[in-house]
């Protein structure tokens, strides 16, 4: 059996501690692997060889940085195949989703090959009589993320390459149950030419995770995952006076107006809800219509679309939608399932309980549509993270605003209309981080930056995008008067 370690100093280390966690192949629903957790010990080492290391590679000149991570694209561009591979063997997610992803990841490695021009401080000249000031953006020194299982290669990237470009160390912690795709990145960075000790992995789960919020020389922490655990990690590691972005779970609505295009709207949903098997922060797994005569007609069209969606093994070209991560997340997802049922709401198609032929251990669960659901359902006010698929009806616009506005997650949000007035009242009041008009999934592109409001992200400064270049450097300003220094006149 395969065991995946950690990555520090420029090499693999393994061997470490006594805990291992199964990694799975969701299609196959089989061990496929063997993780080595880290513990404080390990991390402790990683952190020691990124400080020494740090210094030196925050000297090198910006432009020289950025060659680094350009051929780092290049590797990564090289090695395509091999790392969607990866990590659909463990997550599950079709081999086009990881494609996607892995792109979606390029977009920042490419964003920050300019870090020689987003680096660049600002100037005030004449601030004063012969006062002239500037700013510098200088790295923290060693920096950390922790990341979640549904993007095992997109995230890591978010936060590795501008925390690199700008001339930190980086320490990784991937998700206990997708880490290989991370370490190969990680692999690669160091054949583009990054000297040892500046990205390294530790592996594990909580343990790690904790010690990341905890070593005093780390001093940012960057993390995605789910909403409880983001809180945790916010408040720890603020707590120990270090610097905090913290993005949580999400609930995503989409309202659909009465004069939305309702064939756009629900290719849209069915790829919004069941894509990656609702394993995205930025699925939708909750549709508002509005009016009777447009939720029936939505609901009809679902109907008529749900069983026509091919379920699949992640290699598989036809699938559109493949396994769960893990059993105990396949458990989850039916509990909730049952639980929708149990508050009230309106099982109407029900995805437990299939399996595939051929593949009968794979952690595959069936699209689920519910209606009839209502805000004070816990079904409702949960994040499910599954292929499932929630109606809350409304009968105004105003009715159907108020859902995501108080709703406590407020990562991202659609509008379907084709009334530009409804679309701009509805982007202008709703209170959510990223929304999307006639637009679902509006992940931002990379050189804006992504994040949410409320419970889906804690800090101030988010994903990416210029905002990950002020998250990992620290500003330095200079206030500087020469005085006029003449030689004396005879
Ligand atoms: P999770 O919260 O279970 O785990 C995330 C990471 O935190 C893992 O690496 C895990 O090992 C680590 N961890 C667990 N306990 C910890 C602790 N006490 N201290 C420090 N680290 C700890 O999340 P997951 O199930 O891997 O990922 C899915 C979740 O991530 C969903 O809620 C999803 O919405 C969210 N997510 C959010 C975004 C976003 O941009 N807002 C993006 C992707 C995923």
């Amino acid at each position: 059996m395969r065991t995946i370690s950690h990555f520090i100093n420029g090499q693999s280390v393994t061997g470490t501690g006594a805990v291992t966690s199964p990694v799975f192949n969701p299609s196959a629903g089989q061990v496929q692997a063997i993780l080595e957790h880290g513990d404080a010990a390990i991390l402790a080492e990683a952190v020691a060889v990124a400080k020494a290391a740090q210094p030196a590679w925050a000297s090198i000149n910006p432009q020289d940085r950025a060659r680094v991570i350009f051929k780092f694209k290049a590797l990564i561009e090289k090695h395509r195949q091999e790392l969607i591979h990866l990590m659909s063997s463990e997550h599950g997610k079709l081999l086009e989703d990881a494609m996607g992803e892995l792109q979606r990841g390029l977009d920042v490695v490419e964003f920050v090959c300019g870090i020689p021009h987003l680096q660049k401080g600002e100037f005030t000249q004449g601030a004063g009589p012969g006062i002239n000031v500037y700013s510098i953006r200088e790295p923290l020194g060693v920096v950390a993320g922790i990341t979640p299982f549904n993007f095992p290669a997109m995230i890591p990237l978010w936060m590795l390459a501008p925390a690199i470009a700008v001339g930190n160390a980086f320490i990784l912690k991937p998700s206990e149950r997708a880490p290989s795709v991370a370490v190969r990145l990680v692999e690669l960075a160091h054949e583009a030419g990054l000297p040892p000790g500046i990205l390294n992995v530790v592996n594990g789960g909580k343990e790690v995770g904790e010690a990341i919020t905890d070593h005093p020389d780390i001093k940012a922490v960057s993390f995605i995952g789910s909403t409880g655990v983001a809180k945790l990690v916010y408040a720890r590691g603020a707590g120990n006076g270090k610097r905090v972005q913290c993005m949580g779970g999400a609930k995503n609505h989409g309202v659909i107006l009465p004069d939305a295009d309702l064939d756009q709207v629900v290719a849209d949903v069915l790829a919004g809800a069941f894509g990656s098997a609702g394993e995205r922060c930025m699925s939708m797994p909750v549709i508002v219509p509005i009016g009777r005569k447009t939720a029936n007609a939505v609901r009809e069209r679902l109907l008529k679309e749900i069983p026509k969606l091919r379920i699949g093994v992640s290699v598989d070209p036809d699938a559109q939608m493949g396994p769960v991560v893990t059993p105990e997340h396949k458990k989850k997802i039916e509990c909730y399932i049952q639980l929708a049922a149990d508050e009230g709401a309106e099982l109407v198609v029900d995805g437990r309980g299939r399996t595939l032929p051929g593949h009968e251990e794979g952690f595959f669960l069936w699209p689920t549509l519910i209606d009839h659901t209502t805000p004070s359902m816990r079904s409702y006010q949960d994040e499910i993270f599954g292929p499932v698929l929630q109606i809350v009806r409304a009968e105004t616009f105003d009715e159907a605003l108020s859902y995501p506005n108080l709703h406590h997650q407020g990562n991202a949000v659609t509008v379907f209309t084709r009334s530009g007035d409804w679309a701009q009242r509805f982007v202008a009041e709703v209170a959510v981080g990223m929304v999307g008009v006639n637009f679902p999934m509006p992940t931002p592109v990379g050189y804006y930056c992504h994040g949410g409001w409320k419970d889906s992200a804690f800090g101030d400064l988010n994903q990416y995008g210029e905002d990950s270049i002020r998250f990992f450097t620290r500003t330095k300003v200079v206030t500087q008067r020469w005085p006029h220094c003449r030689p004396a006149e005879d």
